[in-house]
């Protein structure tokens, strides 16, 4: 497909996300830091439980890059348990935290001045940070236009006939890039909305018979014999 036809349907998903779903207003969370932390606690994790061990941070009183850095691995794990894998977690948060503080002084602003991708390459090299993360990042605690792509992402485009099955993460994040123009409220909202989508109607099996894409999905006309 030439770049038209997918600019066209990119935006025609998303309108019709949008109609249906409602905003969903992401990223949930109070401030920058606390966005970076979800951001890493979310892996293979239900939102539910990262909120829970969110919240056992916040009582805690330790929801600071500061606070993460000082305080025994042992006892941030012991807060991050309802999250999973809290072992590893803890360790990728005090890397996270050591990152900001090394390197920005613990300021989003100084965040904010680095050139995207340069910072991109920098978050990719924090042990914990892949693509996903790293883009999450960006786009929900530090304000740049970057696409994240997901797994929900993937299996919605590939099922609408866009992507192939086994499109890479950056070819699908060029896909939605190139074609959207690099807003950085759109992007949060499509992101979320895509999320919202593969859980509720696009779901390992997809309930065809009630999405907004039916007609517009090789899938979905399959499977409705339309
Ligand atoms: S029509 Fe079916 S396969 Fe296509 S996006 Fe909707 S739920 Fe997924």
């Amino acid at each position: 497909m030439d770049a038209k036809p997918h600019r066209d349907l990119l935006e025609e998903l998303y309108e019709r996300l949008l109609e249906f779903h409602g905003p969903q207003h992401w990223w949930p969370g109070d401030g920058w830091f606390e966005i970076m932390v979800g951001a890493v606690l979310t892996q293979a994790a239900s939102w539910k439980n990262v909120e829970m061990a969110l919240g056992n941070l916040k009582a805690a009183g330790v929801l600071s890059p500061e606070s993460i850095r000082r305080m025994d691995g042992d006892e941030l794990a012991a807060l991050l348990y309802p999250s999973g894998y809290y072992n590893s977690k803890a360790k990728k948060l005090k890397s996270l935290a050591q990152f900001i503080g090394d390197r920005f002084s613990d300021s989003v602003e100084r965040l904010k001045e680095k050139d995207v991708l340069m910072l991109r390459e920098e978050l990719l090299g924090i042990h914990g940070v892949g693509r996903e993360t790293a883009d999450a990042i960006l786009l929900y605690a530090v304000g740049k236009a970057r696409f994240v792509v997901d797994n929900y992402t993937k299996r919605i485009l590939s099922r609408i006939g866009a992507i192939e099955k086994d499109a890479s993460y950056s070819s699908i994040q060029r896909l939605f890039e190139e074609n959207l123009a690099p807003e950085i409220e759109k992007y949060s909202e499509y992101h979320a909305l895509l999320v919202r989508h593969g859980n509720s109607v696009c779901t390992t099996k997809p309930t065809c018979d009630r999405c907004c894409l039916a007609d517009l999905c090789e899938t979905g006309r399959r499977a409705l014999g339309t």
